[in-house]
């Protein structure tokens, strides 16, 4: 039998969502600027907006090997997709993507003349079913989980904190230390953990389905993490203890940068990356910014999925405001869970925002975070939020709201000390006070231990970075598993 490789051709399957979708997006990118095939699996939702906002097909178009398909995500149209909603995502991606994605792999026709058959399936690490049919297929199988290495280990640490009894816990018992996860112990309080397990009935489907998938990580043949090895080394090596193939290739969205730039000095072409926004950008910010002074200001957003109440929106507006610092916040369309008939953003909010404040719908936000006048970010602590503000050295304040989001905001403050953490509050009087100690009073101490922490980021992404290594090595898997 003819066992010379085929050229590797790798299928890469992301949970219909922004901030996994544009992670996936930059690491097909990197695979294709290594001359990987790749087909990039798209939900037709998802597709429908990247192609509204952003020059995405043209942008792919540079790559020869490089295809987007289209799947259903198995949600009616007009679905919500964002709060407590989005986990629906899960049961309906069972039910419906999962027959149509086997039949697409069984099928061969992501093949052709002039394309290999697929080789590799790099799927999110929430979605087993896809490592299941690489399996099924005889491919290999990677899980990319887009979560930090500290969130994955807890919810890998689930079994054992229902053993000890931590889980469930009750609303006065929120403070009260964990000591049975290994790498966590004496820092790790009960409300610090995923919201999921803030649950009083352990069959509770979304405490199920984290608890679950997560377990199943080990049955791929590798794991990807969006993160690098000075930033959680001890918990690396204690996942390394259970997937011993783990390549830690973040931040994927500097390492993208770092590739992007070196190719362009050896080709004639300008490449940089570019957006994969599901929002329409709105670039008045940046002129905006442009008149600030250094450090000035402190940026707001809450990502892609977080929806507040009016009342929450109205008590980080007056912490805001009555901080009397500069502010940029991002209001997305559907950030507050309003009332039929009622304004989205309140009349006073968009009036009285004019002396300090710039607010838009969504922001260029990596930009954003570059800008020298920048000097904060209040963030829900989302793992592409947190990489992107250690990459530019923006210290932060936390207000998480879901999932990894509880335990990312702990690491920011006891473990990486790049920030504070405002969990579970959010009421005025906090918000201005934690303003003013990241802005003002602690000023010098956070910009430090943020400048030093982006040092050793951008390291890790440049050539022999450990980053960089592990990217390099994954390739290499790749090709040489593709026969
Ligand atoms: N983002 C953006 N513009 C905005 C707000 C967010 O481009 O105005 C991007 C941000 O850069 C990040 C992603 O949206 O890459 C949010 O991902 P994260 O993991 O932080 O949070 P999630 O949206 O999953 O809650």
């Amino acid at each position: 039998m003819d066992q010379r490789p085929l050229p590797p051709h790798v299928l890469i399957l992301p949970i219909p969502v922004q901030s996994h979708v544009n992670t996936m997006l930059k690491l097909a990118e990197l695979l294709s600027l290594a001359g990987l095939h790749i087909t990039f699996l798209n939900s037709d939702n998802i597709h429908h907006r990247l192609l509204q906002y952003t020059d995405i097909q043209a942008r792919f178009a540079r790559y020869p090997g490089f295809l987007f398909e289209t799947i259903s995500d198995g949600l009616p149209a007009d679905h919500p997709r964002a709060g407590q909603r989005v986990f629906e995502m899960f049961d309906s991606m069972k039910a419906i993507t999962k027959p149509l994605f086997e039949e697409m792999l069984i099928s061969g026709r992501l093949s052709s003349d002039t394309r290999p058959p697929v080789t590799c399936v790099i799927a999110d690490g929430l979605l087993s079913f896809a490592i299941d049919v690489a399996k099924e297929i005889g491919v290999m199988g990677i899980a990319f989980r887009l979560v930090s290495a500290c969130c994955f280990w807890t919810c890998f640490c689930i079994p054992k904190l229902i053993e000890t009894g931590e889980v469930p816990f009750k609303e006065n018992d929120m403070d009260r230390l964990i000591m049975c996860v290994p790498g966590m112990e004496g820092f790790l309080r009960h409300r610090d953990l995923p919201d999921f397990c803030r649950v009083d009935d352990l069959a509770d489907s979304k405490f199920q389905l984290f608890k679950t998938e997560t377990h199943k990580t080990p049955r791929a043949d590798a794991l990807i993490l969006n993160t690098f090895e000075q930033l959680e080394a001890p918990i690396l090596s204690h996942i390394r203890s259970h997937c011993p193939k783990l390549y830690t290739i973040g931040p994927v969205h500097a390492h993208l940068k770092t590739r992007l730039a070196a190719e362009t000095t050896t080709s004639s072409s300008s490449l940089s990356s570019k957006s994969n926004s599901l929002w329409e950008e709105d670039r008045s910010c940046m002129t905006w910014l442009d008149a600030q002074p250094l450090k000035s200001v402190i940026y707001v957003s809450f990502g892609s999925l977080a929806i507040l109440t009016r009342d929450e929106l109205m008590e980080f507006w007056y912490g805001l405001v009555n901080s009397k610092k500069l502010f940029l916040w991002v209001i997305r369309p559907d950030l507050v869970a309003g009332k039929d008939g009622e304004p989205q953003i309140p009349v006073e909010l968009s009036e009285g925002t004019k002396e300090r404040g710039h607010v838009v719908g969504w922001a260029p936000q990596e930009e954003v975070l570059a800008h020298p006048a920048v000097g904060g970010f209040l963030t829900h602590s989302g793992w592409n939020s947190t990489l992107e503000s250690i990459v530019a050295g923006v210290p932060m304040i936390c207000w998480p709201y879901l999932a990894d989001q509880q335990v990312n905001s702990r690491f920011v403050s006891e473990i990486w000390k790049v920030g504070l953490d405002m969990k579970d509050t959010c009421d005025r009087a906090t918000v201005e006070k934690m303003v003013n100690d990241l802005m003002e009073v602690r000023q010098d101490e956070f910009n430090r231990s943020a400048d030093m922490m982006a040092k050793i980021a951008r390291r890790s992404v440049s050539e022999g970075g450990s980053s960089y290594c592990y990217l390099d090595r994954l390739i290499e898997d790749i090709r040489s598993t593709s026969v």
